[in-house]
Order: structure tokens, then C-alpha cells, then sequence
């Protein structure tokens, strides 16, 4: 291990941990997950899950790391849906009705922010929002494009054009905006990484200096570039959707690529055993 990067992992007291590609692929935990974050606690290393993904709320992510036999708290996990539904607050104002293709999680995150839900046929919304939706159908795409020609505002949970699944990389978020936008000439406004409130998010949480924490993820341009935009430095692990190629050509470098969590969790103890000696 170069001394460089010694310091670096030494050097942190936090982590946020991107999930899909880099805990588990679908429901597959990768390979050492659970012993990783296990290793964090022991260490007493802060850390927070952020995920672009909006499907799935808080508390299902604290039963399915607790189905891999590992254990977080539901206030150690922020979503796209929950980041999205915090700013429609701020925006919506009363009477407007909010269309929504998404899942669980997003709907469950936007009722919760107090918002009104327009029904699955539903027109004259203010506001379309879209995150991954498994049951999306023709009906859906075509009363949100309805929705959007009439005058709708447009707002994508997170902007990922794939999607790592057990089967291989399938479409994300981003081409669903994609076709939404060709349909309607509409653009969303983007909430999840690469933009910057995920992360800004999870450090107001962990109450530690930007400089002792660090962002985990799979993905160079929303993991690593989020990062960057949120002045954070970052780890890329090769288990999800970038390789150590793409990693080398890309504009911004990532402070450290692993192989894999148990890579990071040798040179990461091994920083710690050498620091204190
Ligand atoms: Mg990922």
C-alpha cells in the first residue's frame, strides 16, 4: 500500500457507503458486506448509506442489511426518495397534486412529507416525479407525459442511465427520464448523485469535518463525481458498474480504488495499526 493512501484511510473518522455494487447486487450480498460493517463499528467509524436508488424506503434497506446479518440504524440511511420528497416541501405549494412513477419508498417518502398523491390516471398535476419504478407501464408513461405537456414541473429522483441486476446491467432512472423527455420536451430537475444534497445531507447527519469522511461507491459519475461536487474525497470499489479502466481515463480520480470491501478493510486496518504504532 502506497504511504499515500495509508494516510488517507488513517485520516477517517467517517464513510458514506453508496449500496447497490457496492453491499450487495440485487439481493446477493458481495463478498465480506457484512464483516465490513462490522469492522466500521468496531473501529468506530461514522458511517451513512446513500443511495440513488428511490424504490425502497428506509426501513426496508435496515431489514434487508439485516437479512445479510449486518445491523444499521434506519437514521444511517438516506434515499433519493426521501432527499426528493424533502425538497418538494420546500416547492409545492397548497391544492398542487404531485404525479408520481416510482415505487414504495418515493411514494411512502412524498405522503409522509404531507404532499397530496394524484392518482395512477390523474391530469393537471403540478408536479411529475420519477424514480425506478418495476411495475411501470404504458398507462403510467402516458399520464405522466400528459401531465408534463400541460404544463407540469419535471423532477427525477437520480439521473443513472443503468442498473446493476443479478442478470447484468439493465436500464435506470435516467432512461425513463430520457423517454419523458422525448415525449414532452421537458427536462427534470435531478436530485440524487451526482448532485450534491445526498451527500451534503448525510454529513449535516454525521456531524464530522468533510475532510475525515469519505464517499464509497461503484459508480464514477454519481458516486465519484457527487463527491467531488460535494468537496468530499472517495473510494471506488471494482464490484459494481465502473472498472479500474474507466477509473484511469476518467476527469476526476477517485482518492483510492479497491478491489473489493475485504481490500478495503485490510488496507484500511492496516492504516489504523500503523498510525497508532
Ligand atoms: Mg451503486
Amino acid at each position: 500500500m502506497a504511504a499515500s493512501h495509508a494516510q488517507f484511510l488513517a485520516n477517517l473518522n467517517g464513510i458514506i457507503l453508496d449500496m447497490d455494487g457496492v453491499l450487495w447486487e440485487g439481493e446477493t450480498p458481495l463478498p465480506g458486506m457484512a464483516d465490513f460493517l462490522s469492522f466500521l463499528r468496531v473501529e468506530k467509524i461514522r458511517l451513512m448509506l446513500a443511495t440513488n436508488n428511490a424504490s425502497l424506503t428506509p426501513e426496508s434497506y435496515v431489514r434487508k442489511i439485516a437479512r445479510m446479518g449486518a445491523e444499521v440504524r434506519r437514521d444511517e440511511i438516506l434515499t433519493s426518495a426521501t432527499a426528493t420528497a424533502a425538497y418538494l416541501k420546500t416547492v409545492v405549494r397548497p391544492g398542487e397534486k404531485v404525479f408520481i412513477i416510482g415505487e414504495e419508498g418515493l411514494v411512502r417518502a412524498v405522503e409522509e412529507a404531507d404532499l397530496t398523491v394524484a392518482g395512477p390516471d390523474e391530469l393537471h398535476a403540478a408536479y411529475v416525479v420519477c424514480g425506478m419504478d418495476r411495475g411501470l407501464s404504458w398507462q403510467k408513461l402516458a399520464a405522466a407525459t400528459i401531465n408534463l405537456r400541460g404544463g407540469a414541473r419535471f423532477i427525477g429522483t437520480n439521473p443513472d442511465l443503468t442498473f446493476p441486476t443479478e442478470r447484468g446491467i439493465a436500464h435506470g432512472n435516467g432512461a425513463i427520464l430520457a423517454a419523458l423527455t422525448a415525449a414532452s420536451g421537458v427536462k427534470p430537475a435531478l436530485i440524487g448523485k451526482p448532485y450534491p444534497s445526498l451527500y451534503q445531507m448525510a454529513l449535516r447527519q454525521m456531524g464530522i469535518p468533510k475532510s475525515r469522511v469519505a464517499a464509497l461507491g461503484d459508480r464514477l459519475e454519481t458516486d465519484i463525481l457527487g463527491a467531488r461536487k460535494a468537496g468530499l474525497k472517495s473510494i471506488l470499489v471494482l464490484t459494481g458498474v465502473s472498472s479500474r479502466k474507466e477509473a484511469s481515463r476518467y476527469k476526476y480520480k477517485p482518492a483510492l480504488v479497491v478491489k473489493d470491501l475485504p481490500s478495503l478493510q485490510r488496507m484500511w486496518l492496516l492504516s489504523r495499526q500503523r498510525r497508532d504504532g
